[in-house]
């Protein structure tokens, strides 16, 4: 695949620090829910500063969208999209990505580290599969909960919050522990799909062997 010059279609915050960004798709163009592609900003001094991340619309939607958390304190490229504006370009890179939907499971997500699972979720409950699929998605405040009122819509019950640095009443307080994994999974013989920072992901994949999970049903993408 060569590289795409698009458009801007809208730029919109959809947490105090992630920023929602639609843009034109290119006829023909194609992924997989969970696949994510290299992203430049159409800029003199940005181009060369790809940076990774994940398509959050549907295959099927007319444009693609990109659910970004941004980083002021790096001066990256997370600090420059949030002075972009419609209209104003981004060249898109190849597509890959680890991630995709093998069958029923437990995602695991912390932070922007749930963008793989916005897509494939989106794309079950438009097939009508939502199924048993359980969302645990680790935080460090409510207000850093990416697409709340959506996950909570999409899972019902099966949507199930932690944050680190608050106490709230109704979300569970904490770290993942082996210990939280057993009152809130239902089976460990079932598909598991991790995804987020480094340590938690080292953290979270121990976890879940020591609990009999299957090497071959853990399916992971580090951020
Ligand atoms: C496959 C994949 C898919 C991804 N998809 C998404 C997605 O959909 N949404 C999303 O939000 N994220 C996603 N990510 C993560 C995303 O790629 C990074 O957050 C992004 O690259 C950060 O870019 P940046 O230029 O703003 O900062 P960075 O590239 O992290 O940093 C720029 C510079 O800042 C400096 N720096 C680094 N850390 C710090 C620090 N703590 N304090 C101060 N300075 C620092 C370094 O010098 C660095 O060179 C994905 C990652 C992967 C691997």
């Amino acid at each position: 695949m060569g590289n795409y010059i698009l458009k801007i279609k809208s730029i919109d915050n959809v947490t105090h620090d992630v920023l929602r960004i639609t843009i034109d798709k290119p006829v023909g163009f194609d992924f997989v829910p969970g696949q994510a592609t290299e992203i430049a900003i159409n800029k003199k001094d940005w181009l060369k500063e790809k940076r990774p991340f994940t398509f959050t619309n549907l295959p099927t939607d007319d444009f693609l969208e990109f659910t970004i958390k941004t980083y002021p304190e790096h001066k990256g490229v997370t600090n420059e999209l949030l002075h972009l504006k419609q209209n104003d370009e981004l060249v898109l890179h190849d597509v890959f990505g680890t991630i995709n939907y093998k069958g029923e499971g437990v995602f695991i997500a912390g932070g922007a580290g749930v963008t793989p699972f916005i897509s494939i979720l989106r794309n079950l409950k438009s097939k009508n599969e939502i199924g048993n699929n359980t969302l645990i998605f680790a935080n460090k405040t409510k207000a850093d909960i990416i697409l709340k009122k959506e996950f909570e819509e999409l899972l019902g019950d099966a949507f199930i919050n932690i944050l680190s640095d608050e106490k709230i009443e109704g979300y569970h307080h904490g770290r993942i522990t082996e210990e939280f994994l057993k009152t809130s999974v239902s089976s460990f013989d079932q598909h598991f799909y991790i995804c987020g920072p480094p340590p938690m992901m080292k953290s979270i994949e121990d976890q879940l062997i020591n609990l009999g999970v299957h090497k071959e049903h853990i399916v992971k993408e580090t951020f």
